[in-house]
């Protein structure tokens, strides 16, 4: 029986996970990017944890896919080989190119900001090393390349904020009409076949001659696929340092005033948007420790009255479009779990505020929600947002995005 392997490449490290055709997970291997912006480290992780695979899991290996951080990008030769500095995905060298991309780009694009993919590549086509670069690639395009050895393919996940047009699938004219375009990579479907393993890394690992290798996508689209959501109105709440929220849509949703766009998911669309708020808040106040004890005292079924609006710093896009909105976290009461409980009180009303709007710009219908991210465990924060949600809400079952792509590679098999 085949089994699929995924390959996340994170911010400071890189995990793989195989599957069988059940989706049980068969075997994880995970390894540290000690230099996350140098693709020869890129490549020495790809293939420590292709090695550390146990070997009788890869001769078994039948569909391979990769996601790397989005908008992580490079330029490459013919070959592959670097031929310019990573960009990384919060690198923002591209700033000075938005006001340009404003006068060729859709009002409210998601180009239109200063680390998306083509405001690096238009930064890139500025310097010397431009010459010499035959393909502009993502970071999952690149390592997914070392394995299939064809270099130029991108998926249109990854290529969303490089200025593919998800709903025609093409790239569109204001951006094939540039004189970069010839650096642009062909975009597939994810989880679309690109072509076998190259035959000299099935000697290697001992991969069998017909492993396929797929076309990738982000890391935070592999996470949500990772909770095995499928039906519109099924979503993912990610509980991180800040608050992200994607709903599964039959219908699109752009909208960046507050930072909202969609991803396509086959006939489907991933609705998303992010807020300022979330743990990152909750950490500045308590400690792990505190987190968990006096979440335990917190009685649900009675509200604070507190109107927090919890944030680190001035500022916020979604649900409310303010870059001066500032952190509402007055009165604070004498009792440690009462504060506690208005900062979840508040951001379990910023989540659904969040979820509102998207309903309200034309989402599917809300009808359930997973939750992802360190806060995903709190049991009283679960039980506030439910209230305010009005939809069942759980942990998600998986949330390793290396669980995500394995799902996609094996949806070639
Ligand atoms: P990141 O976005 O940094 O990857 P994680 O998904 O690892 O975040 O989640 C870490 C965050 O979760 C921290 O900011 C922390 O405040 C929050 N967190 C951790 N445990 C709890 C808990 N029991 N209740 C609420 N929040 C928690």
């Amino acid at each position: 029986m085949l089994c699929a392997l995924g390959i996340d490449f994170g911010t400071s490290g890189a995990r793989a996970i195989v599957i069988d055709a059940e989706q049980q997970l068969l075997a994880q291997v995970v390894v540290t990017l000690s230099q996350p912006e140098q693709p020869q480290v890129w490549r020495a992780t790809l293939f420590d944890l292709l090695g550390q695979i146990p070997a009788v899991l890869r001769q078994r290996i039948g569909a391979i896919a990769v996601n790397g951080t989005s908008s992580t990008v490079l330029m490459c030769d013919a070959q592959g080989q670097p031929r310019s500095a990573v960009l990384m995905y919060n690198d923002a060298r591209g700033a000075g190119q938005v006001d340009f991309l404003r006068t060729i780009a859709p009002p409210r694009h998601t180009v239109l900001s200063p680390t998306s993919s083509l405001a690096k590549l238009l930064w890139l086509q500025q310097q010397p090393e431009f010459a010499a670069a035959q393909y502009f690639l993502h970071q999952a395009d690149w390592l997914a390349a070392l394995l299939h050895g064809q270099w130029g393919v991108s998926d249109y996940h990854n290529a969303l904020k490089l200025g593919y047009d998800v709903g025609a699938l093409r790239y569109p004219d204001w951006l094939t009409d540039l004189d970069l375009a010839p650096l642009l990579p062909q975009v597939m479907s994810p989880g679309q076949v690109i072509g076998p393993v190259t035959a000299s890394l099935c000697e290697t690992f001992g991969l069998p001659a017909s492993c396929l290798v797929c076309a990738g996508t982000t890391d935070s689209i592999a996470a949500f696929l990772a909770s095995g959501v499928a039906v519109p109105g099924e979503a993912v709440t990610s509980l991180g340092s800040t608050l992200a929220v994607k709903l599964l849509s039959e219908t699109r949703v752009d909208d960046s005033r507050y930072g909202i766009y969609s991803h396509r998911l086959g006939n489907l669309w991933l609705v998303g948007g992010a807020s300022n708020t979330g743990g990152a808040v909750l950490k500045a106040f308590f400690s792990k420790k505190e987190l968990v004890e006096l979440s335990k005292q917190i009685d649900p079924n009675r509200l604070t009255e507190l109107d927090y609006y919890p944030l680190i710093k001035p500022g916020d896009r979604f649900p409310v479009n303010d870059p001066t909105l500032p952190p509402r976290l007055v009165p604070r009461p004498a009792s440690s779990v009462r504060f506690l409980q208005g900062m979840l009180e508040g951001m379990a009303r910023i989540e659904a505020k969040g979820y509102a709007l998207l309903q309200q710009l034309g989402a599917s219908p809300l009808i359930q929600v997973k939750t992802a991210g360190g806060g995903a465990q709190n049991l009283a924060w679960t039980a506030l947002r439910q209230q305010q949600l009005g939809v069942p809400v759980s942990p998600a079952p998986q949330i390793e995005a290396a669980y995500g792509v394995a799902l996609l590679a094996q949806s070639a098999l």
